[in-house]
This record gives structure tokens, sequence and C-alpha cells, in this order.
């Protein structure tokens, strides 16, 4: 048996008429860049998110890239965020010149200890930028109350969380802006790069749309150096072909990640394998079925691939020990859950076209592992 870590052709195929159709309403409108399609698409997505705008970009990256532009960030400010995350999360601070200033994760959910950033928050501090890891939400209620408390503004690296909950409130809809990312492989995946950003306030939605147009509101006059960061016409049929299927998607990853659970404890593997925690209160969209492996993980990885099994590392070396962040003058042991979450986490396949024989033979392979 085969079981990849992703597989969207089962997804590609059922959708396949509609896609081409999609494709050919914008090849005869020629509107390749945003254009209707697009225009349509960030209405649905407001409302999917439950916020007043949705504003399309070229990427999950670009997503964030201008959310910190919007706040004028550049040299000499300071973000708080995680170590554990994609690159983006922080090169999107790095690239317009501040600092991140790293607050170390919870290991029961990988997202931000909100308990230790009260001491990172300073005068430099122009924003905190939590990551809602794998799906689930970090701890937004908390992180709402610092930030208003301190006034500092929060953006939601979204990405991995299209439609996940905190108390009944959606990703995206929890901060001053949100982030997302159309990349194929999360819930809502484009059919090449995309992203767009959410927002409640007026005067931020008009400055994210000009900062995507290079910095205009009016063509060829410049109030800002923007970005050149356009959802194309393509991506945003396809994405409204997609969306109405996102929550039966995220509905299935789900029931996949509760058989997981039954699974695994029928097999008896909680000495050897410790399971994604679900906080109380959420809605977890299992972008990613993460189990954590303290002892093994590289040898488990090793015999699942061997035995047809696709798994991956989300993510292999924390962000402040990258090379390129050396001059940051992160070292090892700075933060030590973020880098033993990146010795022990394993994501196992959770896409929502997984057959009940292919999870049974993922966790039979683990269990003959570790017999
Ligand atoms: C995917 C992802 C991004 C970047 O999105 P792209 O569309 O690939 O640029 C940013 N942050 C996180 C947490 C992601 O998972």
């Amino acid at each position: 048996m085969r079981v990849p870590l992703l597989d969207l052709s089962e997804q590609n195929r059922e959708l396949r008429p509609e896609i081409e159709a999609a494709i050919g309403r914008v090849l005869d409108s020629n509107g390749f860049i945003l254009g209707a399609e697009v225009a349509a698409l960030e209405h649905e997505l407001a409302e999917y998110c439950g916020v007043r705008h949705a504003i399309g970009c070229a990427s999950g990256t670009d997503a964030l890239l201008l959310a910190l532009m919007a706040f004028d960030i550049g040299p000499g400010d300071e973000v708080i965020t995680t170590p554990y995350s994609f690159f983006a999360t922080v090169s999107a601070i790095t690239r317009l010149g501040a600092t991140p200033v790293f607050v170390d994760i919870d290991p029961l959910t990988f997202n931000l200890d909100i308990a230790q950033i009260g001491d990172k928050i300073g005068d430099r501090t122009k924003a905190i930028q939590p990551v809602h890891l794998y799906g689930q939400c970090a701890d937004m209620a908390g992180l709402r109350e610092i930030s208003e408390r301190r006034g500092v503004p929060l953006v939601e690296d979204a990405a991995q969380a299209i439609g996940a909950e905190e108390n009944g409130v959606r990703a995206g809809a929890m901060s001053e802006i949100g982030c997302f990312s159309f990349y194929p492989s999360k819930n809502l995946g484009g059919m090449g790069d995309g992203g767009f950003m959410t927002t409640n306030d007026d005067d931020l939605a008009q400055k994210l749309r000009a900062l995507r147009v290079h910095g205009s509101h009016e063509r060829y006059y410049h109030k800002w150096v923007g970005l050149n960061s356009r959802l194309d016409g393509f991506q945003g049929a396809v994405l409204r072909v997609k969306l109405p299927h996102l929550d039966e998607w995220s509905r299935r990853r789900k029931a996949h990640a509760d058989r997981y659970r039954a699974l695994f404890a029928d097999a008896g593997l909680s000495e050897f394998v410790e399971l994604p925690f679900e906080r109380a209160n959420v809605r977890h969209i299992y972008n990613q079925f993460v189990i954590r492996v303290a002892r093994g993980r590289d040898e488990l990885r090793a015999f699942l691939a061997e035995s047809g099994i696709g798994t991956d590392i989300y993510y292999p070396v924390s962000l402040h020990l990258q090379e390129c962040f050396a001059y940051l003058g992160g070292k090892a042991g700075d933060f030590p859950e973020s880098e033993r979450a990146s010795r022990e986490t394993l994501a196992i396949p959770v896409f929502p076209e997984l057959r009940a024989e292919q999870q049974d033979y993922v966790v039979a392979k683990i269990a003959e592992f570790f017999a």
C-alpha cells in the first residue's frame, strides 16, 4: 500500500469539469490580474472568515509582508513572533529591516507561549505576530488581552488555519490583520501561488489594497512604495470552485484526526507517540496531524518511507538557528521547546480523501516499528 502525505488527485479529478469551465471563463474575459473572479472570491472569503474585508495577494508570504507594511514597520522596529514556524513568518519581518523578537512555544500546542510575551514587549515593539500552527488557533483571547493592555496590534499568520475558530470566531477575525496562503498543501489550496489578508478596519483595508499594487490608490499616483502582489484571475476562478467544499474537507480532516486517536489508543502506543493536543473551545482544521516522537523520530520516518508512507517534519530547524538569521545572535538552547519540537515532530497523512484502510496501515506500521 502507498499512503502519500498529501494526494490532491482525487479532489482534482472530481472538480475537473468545474475547474476547466472556471479557467475558460477567465480566458474569455481576459481578467488575468485581479479582475471579476478575484473580486467575487474576496467577497466570499470575507463572508467565510466573518470579516469586513478580504484582500487577495500573490502569496501567504506577501500577505505577511503587506500586513507589516500596513503598520509602517521597518528598521528599528521589533515584532514578537514564534521561532517554530514556516520561514516566511520571520522573513517578512527581516525583509522590512525590522527585528524579530522570539518567544518560545507552548509544548502542548506548538503555538506561542503567551506567558512569556510580556517581558519581551518594549518601546520598539510594533506588532505581535502569532501563528496558528497546523490549523489550531494560538491563544487569541490571551493575546487580545495583551494587545489591548500594551497597545500593540496583532497580525495573525493564519496560513495554515482558514476556517479555524476560537470561541466561535474565525482565524483572521481576531486581530488587526489576518494573513492566509493558497499554497496547494493548505486546506484551501490554489493551483499555483496565492494568498489573502483579512481585516475589519476600513482604513487598513484601503491601505492593503493600495500596497498590493505598488502603493497606489489611483493608477500612477503613489502614496507608498508597495509591492506587485496580486492574485491572478485563474487562481481566483479555481478557488471559487473549491471554497464551497472547504468545510467538508476540513470536517473530514477532523474525522481522520479523531479516528487516529482511537487507532493509536487501541494500538497502545501512548508510551512512544504523543498525539496532537486539541484546546477546548476551538475548531482545529488539521492542516497537519503532527505526532511527537521523543525517541527514534528519524528512524521511524525512514521505516515509514520504506513502507510507502509519506511523512514530513514541520519544521526541522527552529528559525532562530537558521544560517541567514545568525546575525540576530540566536544560539542553541535559547528556545528549548521550539528546538525540542524540531527534533520530535512528525506529520502523518491526514488529507481529506485518506481512506480508512490507509489510516489503519499507517498506525499498524508505526506499531510495528515500536514493537
Ligand atoms: C504556507 C505558510 C506561509 C507562506 O505561504 P506561501 O503562500 O507559501 O507564501 C506562511 N506561514 C505559514 C505558517 C505557512 O504555513
